[in-house]
């Protein structure tokens, strides 16, 4: 598909239509959904921003790019003044103090935001049913799930309520919502994009990214959100990237896959047959590829899992009434502690934060946190040797299709062991996009750290093959 961002943009310009029009019809449509995907609406701020845009183009003032384009933000992000709720009850009432670096970005280049939107309550899960505002409802067949965590993101941009939408991943929740619901969805290089103002779930995976209609508006909107920012020591200066330099396939010679991931008990007999059908394609495009060895799922998915519960149930101490969360009083602090926390967070949650209490205590850490972290070093090192080998890695997004809404809550161990084909990209802090092709749930592309450039253009490649 074309670039959204551009097509709306000209008939803002050429006054094709006004964008106090545009935003009101995608407020209509965020406010009638039925697909659960919003938390709340940010009607009165759009409607000023989108006549001051009109006022500046009947006044034949010029306007960037991204003025006027309204889209979405995961409830997870702060944005001033706004309720920021990570679809959770402790935080149900909590407005934001200040604007995430990322998402203030795109409102100085004047994109407007229309809606804070349904997830998986503090990024936990896979699915966009663990929310105090019902389950999301998968874009393309309502009776299945969005996926997760960001599914609210993922089915305003499918069903084009948003024009983008700004998600959130740490082990998947860009790419694997993306993939259920047809559309794009970047996870950049850890560090890329500033993590300040998203709230913390797993500090050392956790990743910005948009999720959009075209490999263009993501390339566009990566570039705007991306640079170093005082605010998180862990992001870094980084190059724009221009359409020229992804537009042709030159420069992406060898390409690889995980031979495990495909020979999985796990994988449905489509996806790996469209996966393979797709690896034939390639080839006959004269680009080498090679069956790549990695570590086995399970590894991947109790790696991620331990780091993930330990660095969430650190991140959460946080919520305790004091500062932040709805307190409910009991007969002293530590029982008001107890009693906000355990009536506050879902189940999900507490499975969480007392698994991630356990791994890092006394007795428990050296034999298993310890354990995984020196297993992300080693996942990282393998994705070195990779690299060295091949310029992308392909993969599916998920071993299988999208489940029926409720099936996920009832087998959380089924749910955790459904992200093994993304986790292991998010340790290795590398950037992956997911594109709607090839699988019924897509097909993510992954390139060495910092070079998101060979990631857009082999997408662009594919579009045109297969
Ligand atoms: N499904 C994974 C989890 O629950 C990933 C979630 C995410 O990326 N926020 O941890």
């Amino acid at each position: 598909m074309e670039s959204q961002i551009k097509k709306i943009h000209q008939q803002l310009v050429s006054k094709q239509i006004t964008c106090t029009d545009l935003v009101q019809k995608r407020l209509n449509l965020l406010k009638q959904n039925t697909h659960n995907t919003v938390n709340s609406l940010l009607t009165e701020t759009a409607l000023v921003a989108a006549a001051k845009v009109d006022e500046k183009i009947s006044n034949e003032e010029e306007i960037g790019l991204l003025e006027g384009i309204p889209f979405g933000i995961k409830d997870v992000y702060m944005v001033q003044g706004t309720y920021t709720t990570a679809s959770s009850d402790l935080l149900k009432n909590y407005k934001a103090a200040y604007t995430a670096t990322a998402i203030q970005k795109l409102l100085d280049a004047g994109a407007i935001p229309l809606v804070k939107e349904n997830c998986d309550c503090f990024g936990h899960g896979s699915s966009s049913e663990n929310t105090i505002f019902g389950a999301v409802k998968n874009a393309i067949d309502d009776t299945l799930v969005s996926g997760g965590s960001s599914g609210g993101s993922a089915v305003n941009v499918a069903k084009g309520y948003t024009v983008f939408s700004i998600g959130g991943d740490t082990g998947g929740s860009i790419r694997q919502p993306a993939g259920y619901n047809n559309i794009y969805g970047l996870k950049p290089t850890y560090g890329r994009i500033s993590r300040f103002g998203i709230m913390a779930y797993a500090s050392s995976t956790d990743c910005v990214g948009p999720l959009a209609k075209s490999i263009e508006d993501i390339r566009i909107l990566l570039n705007i959100m991306s640079g170093k920012d005082i605010k998180d020591q862990t992001s870094y200066t980084s190059q724009e990237i221009s359409r020229e330099n992804i537009a042709c396939v030159e420069g992406v010679k060898k390409i690889g896959y995980f031979k495990n991931f495909i020979e999985s008990e796990a994988i449905d007999v489509t996806i790996k047959a469209d996966f393979l059908a797709v690896i034939e394609k390639i080839k006959a495009k004269g680009i080498e590829v090679k069956e790549l060895d990695f570590f086995k799922s399970d590894t991947l998915v109790s790696t991620y899992y331990t780091l993930a519960m330990a660095e969430t149930a650190s991140n959460l101490s946080r919520l305790d009434g004091t500062n932040y969360g709805n307190r409910i009083e009991d007969k002293n602090l530590k029982e008001t502690y107890a009693v906000t926390r355990s009536e506050n967070f879902s189940k999900e949650t507490k499975r969480r934060v007392v698994g991630g209490n356990q791994v890092l205590s006394q007795g428990f850490s050296d034999a298993i946190y310890l354990k995984a972290l020196a297993l992300k070093d080693q996942i990282s090192e393998s994705f070195e040797k990779n690299f060295k080998e091949v310029d992308i890695i392909l993969s599916p997004v998920t071993p299988a299709p999208p489940p029926v809404i409720g099936e996920s809550l009832n087998d959380p161990l089924a749910m955790y062991l459904s992200d093994e084909y993304t986790v292991g990209f998010s340790l290795g802090q590398l950037p992956t996009l997911t594109v709607p092709q090839g699988t019924v749930t897509g097909l993510q592309i992954t390139a060495a750290k910092k070079n998101e450039e060979q990631v857009l253009k082999f997408a662009n490649f594919l579009k045109d093959t297969i």
